[in-house]
Formats: structure tokens, sequence, C-alpha cells
């Protein structure tokens, strides 16, 4: 490139103004790299004075080190977010061109002795003079060093740099590939029977999407709504076996594009490279040394909750599953589960997620839940126009204070589309920061994949859906109500993984309160909120199956967990079998095997969930319990509510777990409210026991 354009280009740099709010519609491909490396050598060079500086002090060295960690995550959360929804060809070479660049930053960031001895400095002169938040800041930098591994003998160091550099690597072609692979695969359907039992809604856009292209009758895509809806409603078991098998064997050596992204090779990379990372640091495995950030202590105790669970819940799923067999008059495939237990649902409880479809439209469902979270809060959410977005259908929303002080704001990116990565997530585009060099307040993405709205009505939810995005939207308050000044425990900064998700799960109980599908319900013709009836019905289908859906976690926590904690070099990840082990303890369904669930198991291979899929349940605990203390003084309860914002959602990770949740709390989380609240704290029904439906919990 000519020195000129050079220069032009590093003058309109988008990815460079971090005045304002990321201008997404202006960022280009060929932006990234050059504003990564001007913003990272800038860094470099900062670095380097301050590692040199006589006496260090917090205000001399941690300060500015926490505004260039503010600064690399906002030139670089744009660019990540983008190439999560809104992925091509160009920005993905961009990204990945930018991988190396950014690993070996933060390596040598983390691995640097001067800097480590600089903050140990702090820690020991100035440690008694400072607050709790700034020492609890210190003591994780000093730990994180040490994880980074910056005691090693240089060529252990150089080793782990490297690995580092290539898991990153690893971990994106592995989320391209699954991307590819869902991208890929369709469905034309020409004989309107194959439909049977699918929403209207699908139908129409499965339509539209044929007439696109020019072909006859229908095309189904591999998108998770279309996925979801056609395992649980499809009368066809064609169908259904269709998409089961094609969104389980997605970039693997099986099913219908079998070969052609498969992931299996990348899996046994990552974690060969994860234990090497471990050991590296003198860690018997990846497991024992994710462990050393969290608040679970040792593999034993992880395998012990988690076996704890299982037996907990094993009489009931194996009594639910026999029931629905009992109920379809047939041994059960893995793609009938859902189709025959939406049936039973139905006949039980008279509930169905397709037809309360009608009554969830979006801006009523966001209406009601931003009520409940500005009356717990006492915050208000406001939509702004205006503001700049990277696809039409994405909104913005700011968050104040009652008193009108402005605490934060987030996007909303709700629908299902091509090219974009499927699932549901928060994640940071701007973190809170209050230093001496200036404040920012918290941005943050909310992105899930509902059903897009019609021509002529809105995205309408189903009560699942709404679920999603009261989660979410608990991991947004903590990411927007934090109060912690600083960036690298901030919000969802810092805080032990396997408590990440409290929030989150914790919120997820309002989505299931009568009061609350009061107000998040309207029907979209009519406006009538959910019948009364209706509403009690939908609430009594919470505990419906929750043993075979408890069994179904376990097993993706149990299969995580063993994979990174067993690994030897010589014998290789046993992906496969380990996942066989598992499923032979814990499975209820039987699960055909050509089944390769790992292969897009992005949470663990390409997320940040790696030997951390057990902090679903382990948060779950201290979720359940939590609300369980909002049950007791009562949900809207405005004074647990503030309670609950200090001692937790707004401490980040300037504080540890634990000690947050037992001064909430008032004692230690207690497995039993989260049994309850799934109604599997009773014995299983006893036509069951005769036939050794595992031990009592
Ligand atoms: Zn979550």
């Amino acid at each position: 490139m000519a020195p000129a354009m050079e220069r032009d280009l590093r003058m309109d740099n988008p990815l460079l103004h971090q005045d304002s709010l990321p201008q997404f519609m202006s960022i280009r491909p060929e932006h990234v790299e050059p504003a990564l490396r001007q913003v990272l050598d800038a860094n470099r060079a900062r670095i380097g004075e301050l590692a040199t500086l006589g006496a260090p002090t917090f205000a001399s060295v941690v300060e500015p080190l926490e505004e260039l960690h503010h600064r690399t995550s906002r030139t670089w959360s744009p660019v990540s977010h983008l190439n999560a929804v809104l992925n091509s060809e160009g920005l993905r070479a961009s990204y990945n061109a930018c991988l190396p660049l950014l690993s070996a930053y933060q390596t040598d960031l983390a691995q640097s002795e001067p800097l480590y001895r600089a903050y140990r400095t702090i820690a020991e002169r100035e440690g008694a003079a400072l607050g709790p938040v700034q020492r609890e800041l210190l003591e994780h930098a000093v730990r994180d060093f040490r994880l980074a591994g910056v005691g090693l003998p240089l060529e252990r160091k150089e080793r782990f740099k490297t690995a580092m550099l290539e898991l990153a690597q690893l971990q994106a072609r592995f989320e391209e590939n699954v991307l590819d692979a869902t991208n890929a695969w369709s469905r034309p359907v020409t004989d309107r029977d194959e439909l049977r039992g699918l929403n209207e809604m699908l139908i129409e856009q499965a339509r539209t999407r044929a007439a696109e292209q020019q072909a006859p009758g229908w095309i189904l895509r591999l998108d998770q709504p279309t996925y979801v809806a056609v395992v649980t409603d499809a009368e066809s078991v064609d169908l259904r076996r269709a998409f089961y098998e094609a969104w389980t064997t997605r970039a693997s050596d099986r099913g219908p594009t079998a070969g052609r992204w498969d992931n299996s090779a990348v899996m046994e990379e990552i974690l060969r490279r994860r234990h090497e990372v471990a050991r590296l640091l003198d860690y018997p495995n990846y497991a024992q040394y994710a462990l050393a950030t969290r608040m679970a202590h040792s593999v034993d105790e992880v395998l012990g909750f988690l076996h704890e669970l299982a037996a907990a819940a094993r009489g009931a799923a194996q009594a639910e599953f026999a029931e629905l067999e009992d109920f379809a008059g047939r041994k059960l495939a893995a793609w009938d589960v859902g189709f025959y237990a939406e049936r039973l649902q139905r006949e039980r409880f008279h509930v169905s997620q397709e037809e309360l479809r009608p009554y969830f439209p979006l801006p009523r469902v966001l209406s009601g839940l931003f009520e409940v979270a500005e009356w717990l809060f006492g915050v208000r959410i406001r939509e702004r126009s205006g503001t700049p977005i990277w696809h039409p259908d994405v909104r913005f929303f700011e968050i104040s204070s009652a008193a009108g002080e402005p605490l934060g704001s987030f996007y909303l990116d709700a629908y299902a589309r091509a090219n974009k990565r499927s699932g549901a997530w928060m994640d940071e585009c701007i973190g809170r920061k209050h230093l001496s060099s200036g404040t920012a307040l918290p941005v943050a993405y909310l992105v899930c994949n509902f059903l897009p709205p019609g021509r002529e009505r809105p995205a309408l939810l189903t009560h699942d859906d709404v679920v999603t995005l009261f989660h979410e939207f608990g991991h947004g308050l903590h990411h927007l109500l934090t109060r912690v000044d600083y960036p690298s425990i901030a919000g969802i900064n810092g805080v032990a993984w396997d408590a990440v998700e409290l929030p989150s799960q914790f919120f997820e109980n309002y989505a299931w309160h009568p009061q609350v599908l009061e107000r998040i319900s309207g029907h979209f013709d009519s406006g009538a909120p959910l019948p009364a009836d209706q509403q009690q019905r939908l609430i009594a289908t919470r505990s419906f199956h929750a043993g075979l859906s408890m069994m179904r976690q376990l097993e993706f926590a149990l299969f995580d967990f063993r994979v990174h904690a067993e690994y030897a070099p010589e014998r290789g990840g046993r992906i496969l079998e380990t996942l066989r082990e598992v499923r032979s303890e814990v499975a209820v369904v039987p699960v055909p095997e050509w089944n390769r669930f790992p292969n897009s198991f992005g949470h663990i291979f390409a997320g940040g969930y790696a030997a951390g899929y057990y902090s679903y349940k382990w948060a779950e605990v201290l979720a359940a319990d939590a609300f369980a203390a909002f049950e007791e003084s009562g949900v809207f309860d405005r004074a647990t509510a503030r309670r609950f914002l200090e001692a937790i959602l707004s401490r980040g990770g300037s504080r540890d777990a634990l000690e947050a949740f037992v001064e909430f709390r008032g004692r230690r989380p207690d497995v039993r409210a989260l049994l309850k609240q799934h109604g599997i704290d009773r014995a299983a029904p006893k036509q069951y026991d005769a036939e050794g439906a595992g031990e009592p919990a």
C-alpha cells in the first residue's frame, strides 16, 4: 500500500475514533489490522516506559495500564463482534490476520517480569493504604502474571506464548467451520405435507426464501429457530430426522456435509495445546489450571458436584422418559423426543410454545422486562435512535439512574440471519472505567437468534425465547450496573467464571413470575395479556422434564470437564470415547452413534467455557438460592434488590464470589434451592422405583 494511502486510511480509520460509540457501518476489513497495529504499538511503547519507572505506585503504573487495557478492548471489541454477527470473507481474513498480533501482545504483557515486579512492589509498599477494590485488583493481576508463566525459563515462556497464539487461531477456525457448515445446509421442500405442524411464520419465510432463489416450494435453513421448530413441531419424521442429523453432525465426519468442515482434528489440537499450557505451569491438566481462577477448587470438587446433581435427577429423568415412551406408544429416537415432549406437555398443561408466540411480541416483552429492571434496581431504560448500528434490525437503549445520571447503554441484535453465529450472548462493547485519565460508561451487545418479524407483524417470541432474553439481559445488568472503576475487574471482567452465570440465571426467574407475565405479554392483535389460566399452566410447565434437561446439561458439563481433566498426550483427547463413557453414565435418551455434538460445541472449543461448562449448574445453584432470598421477602422487594445490587451485581470481579454471596445470603450457597426450583427434590414417582431408577436424592 502506498504511504499516502496509508496515511489517509489512518486518519479515517473508524476503529481509532474512541471518543464515541463505534461507527459500525464505516468499519471495513482493511481498517482492522492498521488500527490494531497502531494501538498495540502505542501501548507497547507506553508499557516500556511504565516498566522502568523507579518507584512504581498504583497511580503511576496500575492506572495507566488499566487505561491501555480499556483502549485495546475498545478497538478490538467491534471487530470481534462484527465477525460474529456480520461475518464476511474479508472481515474473517482481517480478523484472523490480527489474532497473532493480539495474542502475542497479551502474552508479552502478561509475562512481563518488570511489570510483575512493579505490581508486587506496589502491593507490598502501598497495599495497606489502598482500598479493598484496588487490593483485589493487584491480587488478580499478580495471580494472572503467574498463570501466564511470568516466572518460567525463557524457553518455556516462548512455548507458552506460541501455544496461546495457536489456540486463538484454532478456536477461530473451530467457529468458522461451524458457521460454514450451518450456512451450507438447507432443506428444499416441494410437498406442503412435509411442513405439517410447523408455524405459519416459518413457512412464510421458507416460501419467500425459495422465491428469492427462484426455486419451487419452500427452503428451510439450518438456523437455530428453524432447527428448534422442526424437531419440536414437524409431524414428518423424515424432516425431523434430517434436521436432527444435519444439526448434530455440523462440522464433523458424519451427516450431510461430512468431512467438508470437520472440526475433529481442530478439537484434538485445541485439547493438546490447552494441556500443554497447563503442564508448562506445572498443573497436572487444563481443568486444574482453569480452576485457579474459579470458585471451585479441585477437579474432584467439580466432578463430585456434577455427580451429586446426576444422582438427584436420574430417577426423575428416567421416569420422565419412560412416561414419554408410554405416551408415544413406541420406542423413541433422539429426533422424536422434542416432538412428543411438546405433545405430552400440551396434553397435560394445554400450553404450547408455538401457541404462546402471539402473546409475546418483542416490543411488549422488552417494555415489560425494562419495567422489572427499572423497579428492582431504580434505573430508567430508554431507546435512542440515530446511533450507528451494523444492521437495520439492531436497536439501541440507554440506561440511567432514577435521578437521570447516565449509567451505560446497550445494543440489541435480536433476530437470526445468515452469517450470524447461532445462540444468544452478551458481550462487552465498552467497559466501564473511571480513571484519572478519563471516564467511560459501559456499553453492551445483547445478541439473540429469534425468528424475525413478518411483513405485517412484530417478531413473536416463544416463552423459551423470553427466558433467553431475560438471561442475556441479566448478564447485561452485570456489565451495565457495575460501580467498579477499573476495567480489568469491572462488570463481568475478573469474575470467577463459575459465578458469572449468577446474574443471568437469577434474572431468568422473573420471566416465570405471574406479575411479570402480565406485563410482558400482550396479544399482538388484541393487546390482551396472557389469560390467567394459561399463565398458570405455563408456569406449571417449568418443572416439566426437569430431570431430562438436568441430565442433558450434566452430559455436556461432564464431557467438557473430563476431556480437559483426563487428557494425556500419549493417547490424545479421546473425545468420542469420553463422550460414550459420559453418556453411558448420565444419558437417559438414546443418542445415535453418529451424533457429533462436540464438533459444534463452541462454548468449550471456541468460547470461554473450556473446563467451565459446569459453571451453568454451579451458578444456577447460586442463582436459585439468591432468588429464594427474594421469595422470602417478596420478589419485587426493593430493599432485597438493593442488597443484591450492592453485594453482587455492581461489584464485578472486585471481590471474592463466595464472600459476595455470603454477604448477600448470610450463609454459604445451598444446592437444595435449585432442586426445589426444578421440582426434583422429591423422590421419583413410585411406579418406577422398582426398575432401579437410581439412588434417591
Ligand atoms: Zn449466560
